[in-house]
């Protein structure tokens, strides 16, 4: 009997192969086209393969052959603006020039092997090194790319190189002859290691107002973004990767609308960062799944992400990583679940769900980093998920809430009235506004936490009155009462929505952001004492103080001083008292 191992049949993305004994997760080749595939399950002689490709025109009989190592992630210089595939093949320069993608069984490698770097050594030969130690560097687009010992390596380096190397290439051996490379490789599943986990302590400042102002995400935090279809869930992560203040992108795509990805493909390398003039593209990592690969393989681009992410705070980066959307991984383990025929959860989920989706997101995190010198890294997630119907109660987000430390929460009726960010304030939480509080007063911002506490204060006031309005008749409001009507609808309007389209307010700094609170506050302190003194809401004059503030709003960059001053001595002034020039 001849016992290379073959197809025995065909379910979709899952394949039989017999005889075939592996380990779980082991990477396979499937069929004469090589096609990608992970072991998830093993019987006796028998191993059931998820197949990452299509699997049209496979028959039983072909070969399967194992690899013995589970699916890697190769990591390296060059990662930085590449574009690749859930298992991390590049398919950048296949999609510019013929549109179609990656063929079957396509072994790509993720990193350019020609190119050629300039390694500079930092360690001399005779040097003990352990996993995580930086040997050099190399310069990639604007960052420092540290080449570090891989995790579980260790002896004594015996010789060292400098000059230009291509990732294949030895850059360094230690004494018992093993070579050190400018890449490595990780396996995906597995969380790289870290030294010491460190407590989230500043913002991962994301230059759109009613995060930064109300609902911070702390830098190695993670923040789920759930909403019904077209409530801005991608252009929200769009607009974190393009303005997050982060060292490195790694955005995830799996797109809800056919041509989704497409246009992510066309449009993300022309994005430019405003702060730097650099492309965007220069510090990000695209992984897109891709529309003719089957729904699984989005189960591992995730996991891509994460390492890609991961390797990026070991060298001590601050990683942002942005999934879009989670729901759609989920479907991909619902789907393998099921041809599995294991016994469904919650909506045909598998029981596992919330554990792995909960495993996942506990891979953030800030971290002094394994090895020399020392340094500290983050990855910080924000993972939007797609509820069906909108409803939040369904399974993908409540397992994504039960880890998540910040829930922007999407409502659809504020996108219906054309109000972005759709965020709503009531559902809408953070666990981090305590451990960012020094770091945000430090930074210059020392009000920010009572700046905070007013805004909630007026819309929650407002929510109120609205309230009482609708029952018993808007005659029954006071003139304070509508003085906060007032206020609040200008924090609406010129604080908490933000237009991307309009580029000098698709990013906003945190000192303009706080400017405009500041100034809508005062608002409300100036017209409030007013009114104690015994004047007649009729008589104090909001128009000029509100046309201040939407100035400052669409301010450009160079204005943002002068204008925010002004918002201040309009909102000072709507009393009638003489304005303060400030010109
Ligand atoms: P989702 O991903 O939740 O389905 P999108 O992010 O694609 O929704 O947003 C749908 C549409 O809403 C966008 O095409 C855009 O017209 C509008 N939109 C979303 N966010 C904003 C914003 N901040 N400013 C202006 N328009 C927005
Ligand atoms: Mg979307």
């Amino acid at each position: 009997m001849d016992d290379t191992p073959t197809v025995i049949r065909v379910s979709g993305a899952l394949v039989e192969a017999e005889p075939l004994s592996a380990s779980l997760n082991e990477l396979v080749f499937v069929g004469r086209s090589r096609l990608w595939g992970e072991v998830v399950r093993q019987n006796g002689l028998r191993a059931t393969v998820q197949v990452y490709e299509d699997t049209n025109g496979l028959a039983s009989g072909e070969p399967v052959v194992a690899t013995g190592t589970p699916l890697l992630a190769e990591l390296g210089p060059g990662l930085l603006g590449r574009i690749l595939d859930g298992v991390g093949r590049p398919l950048v320069e296949v999609a510019k020039t013929s549109g179609t993608f990656i063929a079957p069984g396509c072994t790509a490698p993720t990193l350019n092997p020609r190119a050629r770097w300039h390694f500079s050594p930092s360690l001399q030969p005779g040097t003990p090194v352990e996993g995580g130690d930086v040997l050099g560097t190399v310069r990639e687009n604007g960052l420092e790319h540290r080449i570090m010992v891989p995790p579980g390596l260790a002896g004594i380096l015996d010789w060292v190189g400098s000059g230009a190397f291509t990732v294949a290439e030895p850059v360094a051996r230690l004494t018992d002859g093993r070579p050190l490379f400018l890449a490595q490789r990780w396996p995906l599943r597995l969380p790289r290691p870290v030294a010491q986990r460190l407590p989230t302590e500043r913002p991962l400042l994301t230059g759109q107002r009613v995060f930064d102002l109300l609902f911070p995400v702390a830098e190695g935090g993670t923040c789920v973004v759930p909403g019904g279809f077209g409530t801005g869930k991608t252009v929200i992560e769009q607009s974190l990767a393009k303005f997050a203040d982060a060292d490195v992108v790694v955005f995830v795509g799996c797109g809800e609308r056919g041509n989704e990805m497409t246009e992510l493909l066309h449009e993300f390398p022309r994005l430019v960062d405003p702060r730097t003039g650099r492309p965007v593209m220069e510090r990000s990592v695209l992984v897109v799944n891709t529309s003719n690969m089957p729904v699984v393989a989005r189960e591992a681009s995730i996991y891509l992400g994460m390492t890609i992410a991961e390797y990026y705070r070991d060298m001590g980066q601050r990683v942002a990583l942005m999934i879009d959307s989670t729901s759609r991984w989920a479907e991909a383990l619902r789907e393998l679940g099921s041809r599995l025929q294991e016994l469904p959860g919650e909506e045909g989920y598998p029981t596992y769900l919330s554990g792995r989706l909960g495993q996942f997101l506990e891979r953030a995190g800030r971290a002094r980093t394994c090895g020399r010198p020392e340094r500290q890294g983050s990855v910080t997630v924000i993972a939007a998920v797609s509820p069906p119907g909108g409803d939040f109660s369904e399974p993908v987000t409540q397992a994504a809430l039960r880890v998540a430390g910040a829930l922007w929460a999407l409502d659809p009726s504020l996108a219906q009235r054309r109000h972005f960010p759709a965020v709503d304030w009531r559902a809408s939480y953070t666990l981090y506004a305590d451990a960012v509080r020094d770091w945000m007063a430090s930074a210059g911002s020392s009000d920010w936490f009572e700046v905070r506490a007013a805004l909630f204060q007026t819309l929650e006031r407002e929510a109120e009155l609205r309230d009482i309005a609708a029952l018993v008749g808007p005659e029954s409001l006071d003139d304070r009462d509508r003085l906060t009507l007032a206020v609040a609808a200008a924090i609406r309007e010129h604080v908490l929505r933000q237009n991307v389209f309009d580029p000098n307010d698709a990013m906003s700094p945190l000192g303009k952001t706080l400017a405009l609170a500041r100034a809508a506050l005062a608002m409300r302190s100036t017209a409030s004492q007013a009114l104690d003194a015994g004047m007649a809401l009729a008589d104090i004059e909001l128009d000029a103080a509100f046309r201040a503030l939407a100035a400052l709003q669409s301010s450009p960059a160079s204005q943002v001083d002068e204008l925010a001053a002004a918002a201040m001595a309009a909102a000072r002034a709507v009393t009638g008292q003489p304005r303060s020039r400030t010109r």
